[in-house]
């Protein structure tokens, strides 16, 4: 696999890149990660996603023994190392670190760090021409008293197990309810269901990681008219949604057009589902393009300076989950 790997301090090629048997990341899934893509060479609202490692590194008390314009250092120097043409992934992993067997954080003093960076593959066209399959599993979204999903945690057996569930039905996502019954989120994306021409979202409380695609989506969908609301969804709300789509970071927006047995709307991508993927991949390729100017002008200034990848620079406004 093309691409580079960043781990403690050295950078290689990824295909190689190892950590040791006793890093705790390894041994327990004690760990966090962001995901994070580039347009243009510039990676998207990466402020934010900074913001969600550090608030998932707090929420298992992992202290990150880096600040943020090192981290940023780190990802670039991974970036040009890979020397990929084209839009990237990135993800960026902490761990508890390298220490003896023991939960006893004091085995492991030193926080692990990781940053893959490979190809990010454009979309593929079916899925605006045609839309995917999901399937709503029987595996429960983890209980927020459990490993609370608004972290976004290296521990992903629950989702996993989920995906694979998904896979083995022929769908491409698996949608997940929580403990109470209700719509919680997909494997690897948060949900929205249109009705009556607003796009409805399950609420944080539901139990979910809160995707900085989904925030965006908020200002996006105001931008073109589309009411985005939070709503407590439940499997039923599935058989009267005009169109659902799905939204993450790599997918950017994927339109659902099955789940199971249902079809959703005409059974072809919706249309208001595909205005809010233009108008997303619009933004995302302007900001990302301004943030890119901003940066060589600051570079050739010698300021550093790395902040308009932040969203409100242009807005004025936060997404409701920043
Ligand atoms: N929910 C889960 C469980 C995820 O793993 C992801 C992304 O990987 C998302 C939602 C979407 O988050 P984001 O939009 O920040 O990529």
């Amino acid at each position: 696999m093309r691409g580079a790997a960043y781990v403690n301090g050295t950078i290689g090629p990824l295909e190689t890149a190892a950590i040791p048997v006793l890093d705790h990341g390894f041994m327990y899934g004690e760990g966090v990660y962001e995901v994070l893509r580039t347009y243009s060479g510039e990676p998207f609202l990466y402020d934010q996603h900074v913001a969600r490692l550090r608030r998932s590194a707090a929420a298992i008390h992992l202290a990150l023994p880096f600040d943020d314009e090192t981290l940023r250092s780190w990802v670039d120097r991974t970036s040009a190392a890979a020397g990929l043409e084209g839009d990237t992934y990135i993800r960026i992993l902490t761990t508890r670190g390298v220490g003896d067997l023991t939960y006893d954080v004091r085995a492991t003093p030193v926080a692990s760090i990781v940053i893959v960076v490979k190809p990010q593959p454009a979309p593929d066209p079916r899925l605006r021409n045609e839309g995917i399959a999901v399937a709503l599993v029987p595996i429960l979204r983890n209980h927020p008293g459990s490993v609370n999903p608004m972290i976004k945690s290296n521990n992903l057996l629950n989702n996993a197990l989920a995906m694979q569930e998904a896979q083995r039905r022929g769908a491409e996502e698996a949608l997940m309810c929580n403990y109470r019954g209700e719509l919680a989120e997909c494997s690897q994306s948060n949900l929205f269901l249109i009705r009556d021409g607003v796009a409805l979202t399950p609420p944080s409380t539901a139990g979910l990681l809160k995707g900085i695609t989904r925030a965006f989506l908020f200002q996006v969908g105001q931008e073109v008219g589309v009411k985005v609301e939070e709503a407590t969804l439940m499997p039923a709300d599935l058989d009267i949604a005009d169109e659902v789509f799905i939204t993450s970071t790599t997918r950017e927006i994927s339109p659902v057009v099955r789940i199971d047995g249902r079809v959703i709307g005409s059974g072809r991508p919706g249309e208001l589902t595909l205005r809010l993927w233009d108008a997303y991949h619009r933004r995302a390729l302007e900001m990302t393009s301004l943030a890119g100017t901003a940066r060589k002008t600051a570079q050739g200034l010698g300021t550093g300076d790395w902040g308009l990848g932040d969203s409100t620079l242009l807005t004025g406004k936060r997404p409701p989950d920043s």
